[in-house]
């Protein structure tokens, strides 16, 4: 099961997020500590996008993250007020390329999968039924996460609210696919949202920031489990305090 973050808050270095926390993604990668449905290191990829003024920008790689020299040096001086960052174990059946790694962009999102679509293949028809043909011809991979992510952004350029559109994927994918594993993260530097749905996701409010991770990257006593179905949306815009709130999904 795959890893990621995201953070909202002041510029912060992004190696200090992704790279240098006693239990960073870095670390993650290849020592997990919560592998509970399968797989023992995330070695099929990774990616890290952030945002620093303008639209995100992202570098991913089909690479496992320990093996790239260059990601010390890339991340050192970027300064982000917003991070979304995943390292990626591939489903069986799955390829690994690094159109596969996350996180998925468009415009100003970024976003992210942990976890599995039950059934698939099988399963993509009956959820490629919601797409519009023209997204499910333009998917970034052949992979069940490339799909989600299609389908949520299908709903944004609807014009639904960013929360909306991701608790109705995770609800409708569910009816199609039971038992998926949905842990989704969407955010535009700004908001963020993430779905904790049968696998572990923890939030870390500070007075300026908000860090959600599939795993606490320290020992903060200010981390906070998330409840299962359950999803987490945050914002930060200053000079007020960071916004947290976590709900219980589909009980509306
Ligand atoms: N199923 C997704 C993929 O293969 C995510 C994998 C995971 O969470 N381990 O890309």
């Amino acid at each position: 099961m795959c890893r990621h973050l995201g953070y909202l808050g002041p510029a912060v270095p992004v190696s200090g997020l992704v790279l240098d926390p006693p239990h960073s993604l870095l670390r993650q990668s290849w020592a997990p500590r919560d592998m509970r449905h399968g797989g023992t290191i995330n070695a099929d990829g990774f990616g890290v996008g952030w945002f620093a003024g303008g639209p995100p920008v992202v570098y991913r790689r089909s690479s496992p993250m320990w093996t790239d020299p260059a990601l010390g040096a890339l991340l050192g001086p970027v300064h982000a007020t917003g991070v979304l960052a995943a390292v990626r174990s591939a489903t069986v059946g799955m390829p690994v390329v690094e159109t596969a790694s996350a996180p998925f962009t468009d415009g100003r999102w970024l976003f992210s999968h942990n976890g599995v679509v039950r059934g698939w293949p099988e399963s993509v028809e009956s959820l490629a039924a919601r797409l519009p043909v023209t997204d499910l011809m333009t998917l970034d991979a052949p992979t069940d996460a490339a799909l989600l992510w299609a389908l949520v952004r299908a709903r944004l350029r609807d014009g639904q609210d960013p929360a909306k559109a991701v608790a109705s994927v995770v609800l409708d994918v569910d009816a199609v696919a039971p038992e998926s594993r949905l842990n989704l993260m969407l955010t535009d530097g700004r908001s963020l949202v993430a779905t904790a749905w049968t696998h572990s996701l923890s939030t870390l409010l500070t007075e300026d920031s908000v860090v959600v991770a599939s795993e606490p990257y320290d020992t903060d006593p200010r981390w906070t489990p998330v409840p299962d179905r359950h999803i987490v949306t945050a914002g930060v815009t200053p000079p007020g305090p960071p916004s947290l709130a976590v709900l219980r999904l589909g009980t509306d």
